[in-house]
């Protein structure tokens, strides 16, 4: 038995949704090229083709190919693909055309129309706000279409020993999650944070809607400092490897986000920022400064973490911030991270720095990025090394491995304020969040083999899996 996870960094109507889409996760050029040609017979002319998990490290000295790809399999068809770390957008000619996006667009702030050398013109890859305005514009699946993927996808949350969810989604998808969850058999607990254009009409919801259940609250707001290292725009101190002059994308900066927090704080919600690298880790430290300064008792978080200057670790400590980071990040990145930032001089994914610096920590998937699999990230977090062990892949930087005890704390913390405190909420008495089942996790954790199946598990003092009667 072991108590229930938190999932606390989940995109979870988006991990619901791309269920249905097509997967592209660790797929070279030719490899996506022949797949996609698999399926192509089976779409009809001028339907949308959505995918996701694409990654441009897998091929990123093809990128003269990525023009005109895409229209040579579905020449009829608009086609849209996000990247694996959900800050870059793959777009055809028709899905161009059809999202209103020509050649002498130009660039937005803190994002990146990419152009054929040659021509000049749209090679039909977004980069970072580029995509997200074109993501906000496509069209969306019909709500029917949604509402049915929702229980597919909580149910392997469940399955997973997962009961509780800080949820980070769009106004829409909040009405969404609390319409269906309140009417369901269900049961997930949710804290949900916000984008900043959607952050007060949210507030207001949570507080003037009465009979909410105590499931649901409003976590707070959820800005962005940078992008994310699989498109090389995670903000960083020393340049990407063999591109000197990247030095990735800010996407807010300290005044921006000083300015949006204070905001969020004075409301009294959580204030959470986006920050893989470290320069992004510095700018946002800068802005809590200051929101601290006026707000001792305010939720401060920054997700991802996966550079950082020791000096930053330290302000983290002394602020008294919440580390929100997923582990399993790490086995996906890790060449990738090796590759590209050999020139860092920070701490690469500093869990076990994190916890000896005493500070806080939360664990999440960022599901659909990754799997929501408590198990992944407890590995990754312990041994820093994908199952099964091979005695010919080393530990990626051993001196980062985090403890059991507080690893196992970081998966399973479902309150915020208890993450503060030395209080587990676990012992006589206390409404059982717990999981039991059909082998030692910890087996499976340590050494891989059959995966652990949940029999039972109970949020709040409720069964809501029974494999044991049933
Ligand atoms: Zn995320």
């Amino acid at each position: 038995m072991t108590r229930s996870f938190c999932d606390s960094h989940i995109h979870l109507a988006g991990f619901c949704v791309a269920r249905s889409q097509l997967h592209l996760d660790g797929m070279t050029l030719d490899e996506i090229h022949s797949y996609l040609l698999q399926i192509a017979h089976q779409r009809q002319a001028g339907t949308w083709i959505r995918g996701r998990g694409w990654e441009m490290n897998l091929w990123c000295d093809q990128m003269h190919r990525v023009s005109g790809f895409l229209d040579s399999v579905f020449p009829e068809n608009p086609v849209s693909f996000v990247s694996k770390d959900g800050h870059s957008l793959w777009l055809n000619r028709i899905a161009m055309a059809e999202t209103g996006l020509s050649s002498d667009q130009t660039d937005p702030p803190g994002g990146r129309y990419d152009r054929d050398p040659q021509t000049g013109l749209l090679t039909g890859m977004l980069r970072e706000t580029a995509a997200e305005e074109v993501l906000r514009r496509l069209p969306k699946p019909t709500e029917t279409e949604i509402e049915a993927l929702l229980p597919d996808g909580i149910r392997i949350l469940i399955e997973n020993g997962i009961t509780s969810v800080h949820a980070f989604e769009n106004e829409t998808n909040i009405h969404r999650l609390i319409r269906y969850l309140r009417r369901s058999s269900q049961k997930l607990k949710c804290r949900f944070y916000v984008e900043s254009h959607d952050f007060d009409s949210v507030f207001r919801f949570f507080h003037t809607e009465r009979d909410l259940p105590d499931t649901f609250c409003f976590g707070g707001l959820k800005l962005f400092a940078d992008g994310a290292l699989g498109s090389r725009t995670a903000a960083v101190t020393c340049p990407y490897n063999h591109d000197s002059s990247n030095f990735g994308l800010l996407v807010m900066d300290r005044h921006q986000i000083t300015e949006a927090g204070l905001r969020a704080a004075e409301y009294g919600t959580d204030v959470s920022v986006h920050a893989i690298g470290d320069r992004a880790l510095g700018e946002t430290l800068e802005a809590f400064k200051l929101i601290r300064s006026r707000f001792p008792r305010t939720v401060l978080r920054v997700e991802h973490i996966q550079l950082a200057r020791k000096n930053d670790i330290d302000c983290m400590k002394e602020l008294g911030v919440i580390a929100s980071i997923q582990p399993s990040h790490l086995l996906s990145d890790r060449a990738m991270a090796a590759e590209i930032w050999s020139l860092q001089t920070g701490l690469l994914y500093p869990y076990g720095s994190l916890e000896n610096a005493a500070i806080p920590i939360l664990f999440g998937s960022d599901a659909p990025i990754e799997p929501p699999d408590p198990f992944r990230s407890l590995r990754a977090a312990m041994f820093r090394l994908d199952w099964p062990d091979d005695p010919d892949i080393p530990v990626w930087h051993p001196d980062e491995i985090m403890s059991i005890p507080a690893a196992a704390h970081s998966a399973c913390a479902t309150n915020i304020r208890r993450i503060l405190s030395t209080d587990t909420g676990w012992g006589e008495g206390c409404r059982a969040d717990l999981a039991v089942w059909d082998r030692d996790p910890m087996d499976y954790i340590r050494s891989g083999g059959p995966r652990p199946q949940a029999l039972l598990v109970m949020a709040g003092g409720s069964i809501v899996l029974d494999r044991l009667t049933s």
